[in-house]
């Protein structure tokens, strides 16, 4: 393989090196475990990479905690994630997603950013975050900043809502209300136990009152669709339900929504049939 690569250190020089490549076709590059395999596939002399490793911006590589929510530099990689231990309290979701995803190899080098940006349907962490209804931070080569709910983020497989002079800066998620208690969680299906692509998987993050009745529910599903998809029919159906008398029956009535969200393909890995019916299943399985 044979590319440019520009190490940008500050974020002025990055900005400034996206500026000047609009005329070029260049891409950047985080922990590149996705980035290396697309360029190995089809190779392109042209390509110069805007390799993010040596940023030294604590907008992008750290996790900062606000008054109303956390912020998630792009650049953390999934074992900063694991590693931090307010989130793992907060958003078990999140933990499980980015414990769950590759192998420690690969979780060392894999950043949110490039989980995000590849916008693949089965991408772990990304699933996750949109259970929780994150907010995507992004950032233009002239300086400003926007902000938008992480369900415009995905467009398509593989197409974000990133012009080519924008660069996703950080993810931001809004704190659990005090005193709830938090059903959360993330379940993966693969066809083999490690470093597996889902073949389904489900992202849930609910809050109940002390009396244990819903007040919040975050459900997103992955690699049932082109994009990974938040369950809003679902997620309205739990409300004011009271999360442990929740029966077989209404654990069938919210399955049966979830699967409303499901348009699956069958490919190489599972049929259409096989991926809705895991999905059901486990869908219910969340409330056994
Ligand atoms: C062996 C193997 C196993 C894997 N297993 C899993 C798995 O179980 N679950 C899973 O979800 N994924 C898995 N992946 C895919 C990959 O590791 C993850 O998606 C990872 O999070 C990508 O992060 P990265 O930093 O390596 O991205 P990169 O490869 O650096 O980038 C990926 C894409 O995002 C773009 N990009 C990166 N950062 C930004 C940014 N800040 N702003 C704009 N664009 C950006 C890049 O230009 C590129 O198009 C696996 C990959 C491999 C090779």
């Amino acid at each position: 393989m044979n590319f440019n690569v520009i190490s940008p250190e500050t974020t002025d020089e990055l900005l400034e090196v996206i500026s000047e490549n609009q005329g070029n076709k260049f891409r950047f590059g985080a922990g590149c475990s996705d980035l290396l395999l697309e360029l190995k596939k089809q190779p392109d002399e042209d390509m110069t990479v805007v390799n993010l490793a040596r940023l030294n911006d604590d907008r992008f590589t750290s996790i900062e905690k606000t008054d109303d929510g956390i912020r998630i530099g792009a650049l953390v990689t999934a074992n900063g994630i694991t590693f931090d231990k307010e989130l793992q309290r907060q958003f078990p979701v999140l933990y499980e997603s980015a414990n769950k995803l590759g192998s420690r190899q690969i979780r060392q080098v894999a950043t949110i950013g490039g989980n995000l940006c590849t916008a693949s349907p089965a991408a772990d962490i990304a699933c996750a975050l949109v259970a929780l209804e994150a907010r995507c931070e992004i950032l233009s080569a002239g300086g400003t900043a926007r902000v938008i709910p992480i369900n415009d983020f995905f467009i398509d497989v593989r197409k974000t809502d990133l012009r080519k002079d924008e660069i996703l800066r950080s993810v931001f998620i809004a704190l659990n209300s005090e005193n709830e208690k938090i059903y959360s969680g993330f379940i993966k299906i693969g066809t083999r136990r490690s470093m597996e692509i889902a073949v389904v998987s489900l992202a849930f993050h609910i809050q109940a009152d002390e009396d244990d009745k819903i007040t919040h529910a975050g459900i997103a599903v992955g690699s049932v669709a082109p994009t990974i998809k938040f369950a809003n029919s679902a997620c309205e159906y739990l409300i004011g339900k009271n999360y442990s008398a929740i029966g077989s029956s209404a654990s069938e009535e919210f399955a049966a929504k979830v699967l409303e969200y499901a348009s699956p393909i069958s490919d190489i890995r599972a049929s259409a049939w096989y991926r809705e019916e895991v999905l059901y299943n486990i869908s219910k399985s969340i409330f056994e």
